[in-house]
């Protein structure tokens, strides 16, 4: 730290990612990301933006948004795009967190970063013991409401009557939705946006659209919500998501059978790793993401984590209160997963 550093900012502890090894041949089941490759068309589309590339990009991202309006059957004015849902994030808990704001103790890991660079007071609500979150703890709250959904890294889900409930409770409150993972088998909330002006929901398409690297997120609501949204965006970068990533994101939203097959993939695979983990003693939480929260047998998550790394198999351990017996283990192909089972097994024997 410099002596320059602004006070408010000297105890700020920033958001640690997921290990990016520049290493080979290791398994990365560590930071959620497809294990597929990009959508046919995305190669030929982004060398086709790079020619204009000296050109600003699109500030209305318009294909893009036009696109993911019909995709989701929305309105344009009902959408907004960003580098990364993390930047739609950051920006709607400074657009709306104002009041504070209230989300689970076990979720997110950047929530409470943000909180802190904003200087957002939080209220931090203890999912129950199972690792649910409890409803009824958010009914009437006085903040904005944060929830993923499915929630990270326990990859359980709440259905979508129990986000109307929330959405309900809370008239006066937005409820963001964090819907990174929904489309591993999670139920959205868009379907409560024509009927709620305080729903806002983020998604992303580094998990299910192939294209992490690519930095695209966006989010839906109300259109005044959408509003706000654009006038932090235009009050830090107006040019967030470049041409590069517009046309990719494009390219991803044409080839909607891609998207299919994959996210099926993940979501029977997924279903073949529990099992098999289930089958070696582990519990495992129920997920509708493309990762597994599960604690191994008579053994640390910490433990765990370090004897996959040792056979070059990378999941992710998250050092906090009630989860250390657990670790995050990514849902990559089935060769990747049946690697990862064959390693498992010769720790666990
Ligand atoms: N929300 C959740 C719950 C996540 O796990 C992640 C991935 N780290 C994100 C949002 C952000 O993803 P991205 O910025 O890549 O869109």
């Amino acid at each position: 730290m410099s002596r320059f550093l602004s006070e408010r900012l000297q105890s700020l502890k920033a958001y640690v990612p997921g290990e990016q090894p520049k290493v080979r041949n290791l398994i990365k089941l560590n930071t959620n990301e497809s294990p597929f490759p990009p959508t046919p068309g995305v190669k030929e589309a982004v060398a086709e933006a790079a020619e204009s590339l000296q050109l600003y990009n699109d500030l209305s991202a318009a294909k893009l948004t036009r696109l993911l309006a019909e995709t989701y059957g929305l309105k344009e004015n009902q959408i907004t795009v960003s580098n990364g849902s993390d930047e739609i994030l950051a920006f709607a808990f400074q657009a709306f967190g104002g009041h504070g704001l209230a989300f689970p103790d076990i979720t997110y890991g950047f929530y409470p970063v943000w909180a802190d660079l904003y200087g957002l007071d939080r209220k931090i609500i203890p999912l129950d013991e199972d690792f649910n979150i409890r409803i009824q703890d958010y009914a009437g709250n006085d903040r904005c409401v944060v929830i993923a959904n499915p929630n990270a890294p326990t990859g359980k889900a709440l259905p979508l009557s129990a986000l109307r409930e929330i959405a309900e409770k809370n008239p006066d409150q937005i409820v963001i939705v964090d819907e990174a993972y929904v489309d591993f088998g999670g139920e959205s909330a868009l379907a409560l946006i024509p009927e709620f002006d305080n729903v806002l929901v983020v998604r992303t398409f580094s998990k299910s659209r192939q294209l992490a690297g690519g930095r695209l997120g966006f989010a839906m609501g109300n259109a005044a919500l959408i509003d706000d949204l654009n006038r932090v965006r235009f009050s830090f970068h107006p040019y967030n998501v470049n041409s590069l990533t517009q046309a990719a994101g494009a390219a991803a939203l044409e080839q909607p059978e891609y998207f299919e097959s994959c996210r099926q993939a993940i979501m029977d695979t997924r279903a073949w790793t529990v099992e098999q983990l289930k089958q070696l003693g582990f519990t495992v939480l129920d997920s509708s993401a493309n990762f597994v929260f599960a604690a191994a047998p008579g053994m640390s998550g910490a433990e765990y984590q370090k004897k996959l790394r040792e056979k070059n198999i990378l999941i992710r351990y998250f050092d906090l209160p009630r989860i250390r017996d657990f670790t995050r283990i990514t849902i990559g192909t089935k060769a990747q997963m049946e690697a990862l089972i064959q390693a498992t097994k010769e720790i666990v024997s």
